[in-house]
């Protein structure tokens, strides 16, 4: 089975339009995201397009704001205080990776909590480790929902994870814990990957290099969750950490790149903006 993450997102984004359309009449107005972009790297650009057509699909307002890769930290950390103060502001989200002289920890620190709409504040990241209400990091939660959907049984299962960073691979490790699997967290200096890989029910790859996952790392019957997004150095095209050609005959659920937990990703910023959105104005 392939788990759709562009249908599933189209679904549930569906669904997000019906609730954000009787918000003007409940609440006055519909949640805003501003999406902060600095520099013209490519693959930013890119993203960020596609938080802009996800939001107009789902009815968000969405501004986006574009800089220059010369902006000083100064100037970001008060464009960040503007927006914080603005009530008509619910989400702020700060394109990733910041130039070198920016410091992206500072960045993300100064935006509030409850419009921290990544899930990357410390505040939110302390929260999801207490298991106290918070924001979920986007690509986490999505593939939580994606394991949901196609009936995977988190509970008792073996899940490995492959990749420890702060924004995919520790948040679902955290989640697939919660969601009671027994979790090996696994890196680049882990002996034996494959000894580890191959006892997985569920496989979480979150590398950055094509293809790395081969077949032989994988036990028959495993759920593969691929988050890798690369170029082919053959063809130049799209592909993931997985030879998703030759796994996906012996998975028994597995996700395309592109398609998979891509589209998932901006699915859950749309979530986490409307969640951000409703706190706010039930607490006004
Ligand atoms: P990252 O911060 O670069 O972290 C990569 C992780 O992989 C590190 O923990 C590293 O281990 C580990 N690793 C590297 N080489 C390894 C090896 N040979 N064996 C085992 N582990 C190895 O990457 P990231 O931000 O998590 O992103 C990972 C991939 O997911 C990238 O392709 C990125 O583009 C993609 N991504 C996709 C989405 C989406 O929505 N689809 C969202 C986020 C990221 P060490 O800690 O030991 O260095």
């Amino acid at each position: 089975m392939i788990i759709s993450g562009k249908e599933l997102s189209a679904k549930l984004k569906a669904e997000m339009a019906e609730q954000v359309a009787t918000f003007p009449a409940r609440y006055g107005r519909v949640p805003h995201l501003v999406v902060i972009l600095v520099g013209d790297d490519p693959g930013s650009v890119s993203y960020v397009k596609g938080k802009a057509k996800a939001s107009e699909e789902v009815g968000i307002r969405n501004t986006t704001i574009r800089r220059p890769d010369t902006i000083s930290e100064e100037e970001l950390l008060g464009m960040i205080a503007e927006l914080n103060a603005d009530d008509g502001v619910d989400g702020i989200l700060v394109q990733l990776p910041l130039p070198k002289h920016i410091d992206e920890d500072k960045v993300i620190a100064a935006i509030d909590k409850s419009k921290d709409v990544d899930g990357f504040h410390p505040l939110n990241v302390a929260a999801l480790w207490q298991k106290q209400p918070c924001t979920l990091p986007c690509t986490p939660k999505g593939i939580i929902k994606m394991l949901k959907s196609a009936g995977v049984v988190l509970q008792g299962s073996e899940a490995v994870v492959i990749g420890r960073s702060n924004i995919v691979g520790l948040p679902v490790s955290k989640l697939l814990l919660d969601e009671n699997a027994t979790v090996t967290m696994t890196h680049s200096r882990t002996k034996n990957l494959g000894e580890v890989t191959r006892r997985a029910d569920i496989l979480v790859v979150a590398i950055g290099r094509p293809k790395f996952v081969t077949a032989d790392m994988v036990k028959d019957g495993a759920v593969v969750i691929d988050v890798g997004v690369n170029r082919d150095p053959e063809t130049g095209k799209l592909c993931g950490d997985v030879d998703f050609a030759a796994i996906e005959p012996k998975a028994s659920v597995i996700t395309p790149v592109p398609g998979g937990v891509g589209p998932m990703t901006i699915c859950c910023l749309m979530e986490n903006t409307i969640e951000c959105f409703l706190h706010r104005v039930k607490q006004a």
